[in-house]
This record gives C-alpha cells, structure tokens and sequence, in this order.
C-alpha cells in the first residue's frame, strides 16, 4: 500500500474492510465486516425503484498521540435513525451502528492518514431497502453497510474563499424530506450544481422553497454569517438538512467564542449584516464565502481571497476539538486506542 497521504483527494478508495448486515423478518443479523465492497441485489429492491435509503457521513481523526477520534457519532445515528423513520425503514440500534463505525475504523486502521496530514478517514454509513417486490410500498428488507476512505484536507494551504450563485431550483419541499440526508435529495442537486459549475461558482445557495425569499443551504453544507455586531447567526428551516457541523459550531460560537449565536431568518435582502459568511459540513468542515451572486447583483462578504478572522477562529477550534489538540465539550468525541 502506497498513499501519498499529502496529495488526497475526495475520491473513492478501497479499503480492504466493510461492515454488512441485514433486517430480516423483524430483526437485524449480527452484522460482519466483509472485504467484498459490491452489493448483490434484487431487481426489485425499492432503493433503486423508488429511493427508499438513507446515509451518512462522519470521520475519523489520527490525534498526535497516535490514538483515533470519532466526532458526535451518536448525532450521526440519531439522524440516520430519524431518516429511516421518516422513509418507513428499518433503524437501527445506537450501540449497533457505533460499533460497526468503530469496527470499520480499526480493521482499515492502515488508511487512517497521519497526523499533522490534514486527512481523515471518510467514513460512510448506508442504510437501503431490498429484497423482492415491485409495488409501491416499503421494502421487506435493509440492508446496513458501513465503509471508509481516505480523504484529504479539503483546502490546502489554508482556507480559501469561493463564490456561489441563488439557485432557482428548490432541493426540497417545506414539509418534505430536506431535514433527512437522503439520495433523493442530492440527485435533485446535481443539475443546480452542474449549472452554477458552469458559471464558475463553486454551488448553488438553496432558498426557502415557499418563498425563495430566505437563504436555506449551500449545495451540501450548512450557511452561517457573522453579522456586524458580532452574532452567529444560520437559518432556521424545517426543510435544512440539520448539519451535526452546524450545531456544533452555534455551541463553540456561544461558550468558546463567547459570541451570541442564533438560528434564524436570514433574509436574501439582509446580507450586508454580515461581515462574514461560511459553508459547514463534515466533508467541507468550514469554507469561507467570498461572495454570492444574489438577483440583482454580486455580494461580497469579508473578502474574495482571504478568510475572515472570526471564520478562521471557529475553524481552529473546532479542528482542533476533532484532532484531539483542544479539550471537547462533554460527550463529543470517542477516542479510540489501537
Ligand atoms: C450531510 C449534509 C450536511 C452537513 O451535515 P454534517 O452533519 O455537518 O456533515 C449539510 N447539508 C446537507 C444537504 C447534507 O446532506
């Protein structure tokens, strides 16, 4: 195995290990970690006909002691087990999915990229309905797979800037499946994506679908502004996806930064209240705004070239929490030792 540990991307890597189990007839198997990383499926299963699954998406950190963190990995099952709920599937058990992440984690050990690197170990969580039928109804089985790669820093050589442009596409309805982390929305995506991509922009920035008079979500990651005076401030919305990022960076801003951070309205009339703005995400973790092409014109936050300090803040305390370099608040990370 050679990995050029500098030079990661976001792309697809075996590993040599993933976890595999079954619901069947009222209850899961006992789950067991497979080299095989190909799913035989029935023809028939409603995850291919009519997007019955859900995913995940977390990391694993190699902290300067050699030992690995899991960040919030109980958040990551809750949300999966909220998807499931909402797409009538099978869930499944907290202490089920924490150990077939942790299982994963250690038997691919090898791949997780060094300290200091800036790479993580992607790891991904897959639940999906298959088994036999054809109707339009709920699968009579899932199928809960666990796998994991290598990933690189997401900017390299600091955080970079990138512009976005309003998209007049919705990626969801207001009582439908936005606040769940499935395919079906990301499919949805790929055309507003590929078109702001066109135009040079790094995404799209979703609207509120009602009213497409508020900011929603960036592409695939959460929106925060600092406003003028100082706030931390991200939209509130029953069709956001609720970003485990998010949620952890309204905390830090509030009690380490000692900031006032809210969820609210933000209005697409309202940018020049912030000073900055940034995308959140575990694949991202933090990219700073440079500017968004709203309706009428192109707006410009902190600067088209260099992060915001407050930005730039936030990013190190909350890297630093993943890598093991700045104490967690209570229950946020699961050290492993190997
Ligand atoms: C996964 C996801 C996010 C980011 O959530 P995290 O828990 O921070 O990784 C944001 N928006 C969408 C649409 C997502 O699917």
């Amino acid at each position: 195995m050679s990995i050029d540990w500098d030079n990661l991307g976001f792309d697809y890597i075996k590993t040599p290990f993933r976890y595999i189990s079954t619901w069947k007839n009222g209850q899961w198997d006992e789950g067991k970690l497979t080299e095989e990383n190909t799913l035989h499926l029935h023809e028939g299963s409603a995850a291919l006909h009519y997007g019955q699954q859900c995913f995940e998406g977390l990391k694993a950190y190699r902290c300067k002691d050699g030992s690995i963190n899991l960040f919030r990995v109980d958040e990551n099952s809750k949300r999966m087990n909220r998807s499931a709920r909402r797409l009538f599937m099978a869930e499944v058990p907290e202490d089920k999915f924490i150990q077939a992440v942790e299982d994963v984690v250690k038997a691919n050990e090898a791949f997780i990229p060094p300290y200091g690197s800036g790479g993580t170990l992607y790891i991904r969580p897959l639940l999906i309905g298959v088994g036999e039928g054809i109707g339009v109804k709920p699968a009579p089985e899932y199928l809960f797979t666990v796998f994991c790669m290598p990933v690189g820093a997401y900017f390299k050589g600091g955080l970079t800037p990138t512009n976005f442009i309003f998209s007049d596409y919705d990626r969801a309805a207001p009582q439908g499946t936005g606040a769940i982390k499935v395919g079906g929305n990301y499919a949805a995506s790929f055309l507003p994506g590929e078109e702001a991509k066109e135009k040079n922009f790094s995404d799209c920035i979703y609207l509120d679908p009602t009213t497409h008079t508020k900011i929603e979500e960036v592409g695939s990651a959460n929106f925060f502004g600092i406003t003028k005076d100082n706030r931390f401030i991200t939209p509130l919305s029953p069709s956001i996806l609720p970003s485990i990022t998010k949620y952890s960076l309204l905390y830090l801003a509030e009690h380490n930064l000692e900031m006032e951070a809210v969820e609210e309205d933000v209005y697409i009339d309202s940018l020049d209240q912030f000073k900055e703005a940034g995308a959140c995400g575990t694949a991202a973790v933090i990219s700073p705004i440079g500017g968004i092409q709203t309706y009428d014109d192109f707006h410009v936050f902190y600067s088209e070239t260099e992060v915001g300090p407050v930005t730039q803040k936030l990013y190190d305390e909350l890297t630093g929490i993943q890598f093991g370099d700045v104490p967690a608040p209570e229950g946020w990370i699961r050290n492993i030792k190997i």
